[in-house]
């Protein structure tokens, strides 16, 4: 147990002040980086590089984040289990949450714990969603037991893991953020966003609406629906990759340029192409907060400069805006005073 005092103010205060941003991405980000294998996608960083972690909690909220999610995705009881380290399931756990609080305190920003989808739930087996439960149940725990602000449960696919991952959350008395993670159809279950939001609106969940998967432009309409179906706050995070009508998620993406990745698509690790840049995510934001969604971030792929972006967009200038772009004293693009009308010249040739 901590002693840690609550962020001041919570969840709940900011958002009925204004938006509140959430980065997220841990995953692939610190896959590119080199400290987490694609494929199981387990944060064993947490353990072996815990410096890792606090740097890019640290980056985050550099550039604008208003919560740190402790880095416990994918590290539940299944995915230990399927690596084959279940004894690391509390250590971890433990690791990430104290590292984020860490952060969250120095910033005065929120620390949240984390739970996500538990890729044992069956719908037609019962004994599944017990087990989903108790899996859920120790990982809130923990994060009760370092004094989180608020608890994010993501990623899922079918409405009732969800319900019972907000069930469990409810029960610690922590503020809830329930996100689901759309295929190009809707949800495993049949249930479409809409219905899904819904459902976890009227269970009582403080915050609803996705994450991960899809990308702005085929989440944002989607959003937008949820929005005018709920009365609770309402949250996207799409990834900052570009699908499209025929490509709605990430893992649909395929670039036919290239030759040498391997397998089929260019999920996980081959999505470059398609990332969106800061300016589109900017426009997100700013499109989003205006249909009346107030809960913000980036999932898969976000890096520094997507969240800054964001955070400008919505009128903040978080320390990382002290480096934001000013083009006016380019080499040769710029406009500056000091910059010679040779090079200036020079310049043209840029534009
Ligand atoms: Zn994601």
């Amino acid at each position: 147990m901590t002693n840690r005092t609550r962020a001041s103010p919570g969840l709940l205060e900011r958002l009925a002040a204004g938006p509140v941003i959430c980065a997220e991405g841990y995953l692939f980000e610190l896959e590119r980086r080199g400290y987490i294998q694609a494929g199981a996608f387990v944060p064993e960083v947490v353990l072996e590089h815990p410096e890792k972690v606090y740097e890019l909690h640290r980056e985050f909220v550099h550039a604008g984040s208003d919560v740190v999610e402790a880095f416990t995705y994918y590290g539940h009881r299944e995915k230990l289990r399927v690596i084959g380290k279940e004894e690391l399931l509390e250590p971890l756990n433990r690791n990430a949450l104290s590292i984020a609080a860490e952060v969250a305190d120095e910033s005065g920003t929120l620390l949240a714990g984390n739970i996500c989808n538990t890729n044992i739930w069956v719908p037609e087996d019962k004994d599944t969603h017990k087990a989903a439960r108790a899996m859920f149940e120790e990982q809130v725990g923990w994060a009760v037991d370092a004094g989180v602000d608020m608890i994010i449960g993501e990623t899922f696919c079918w409405t009732d893991e969800a319900l019972v991952a907000l069930d469990v959350i409810q029960a610690s008395g922590k503020p809830s953020v329930i996100t689901f993670a759309l295929d190009a159809d809707g949800l495993h279950d049949g249930d479409d966003a809409v219905t899904a939001s819904k459902k976890l609106a009227d269970a009582g969940a403080d915050v609803v609406g996705l994450n991960c998967s899809r990308g702005p432009a085929t989440m944002l309409p989607v959003v937008r629906d949820i929005r005018a179906a709920v009365d609770c706050h309402v949250a996207a995070l799409p990834v900052p990759y570009r699908t499209t009508p025929e490509h709605k998620t990430f893992q649909l993406l395929e670039d036919t340029s290239c030759g040498c990745t391997p397998g089929t698509g260019s999920f996980p690790t081959a999505l470059d192409p398609f990332v969106c840049n800061r300016y589109e995510m900017g426009e997100f934001a700013k499109e989003m907060y205006s249909a009346g969604v107030n809960y913000l971030g980036i999932c898969c792929g976000a890096g520094p400069h997507h969240i800054r972006s964001m955070a400008e967009a919505l009128g903040r200038r978080p320390p990382a805006s002290r480096y934001s772009p000013d083009m006016s004293k380019h080499a040769y693009q710029g406009t500056n005073d000091n910059i010679s009308d040779y090079y200036k010249k020079l310049g043209e040739m840029y534009r």
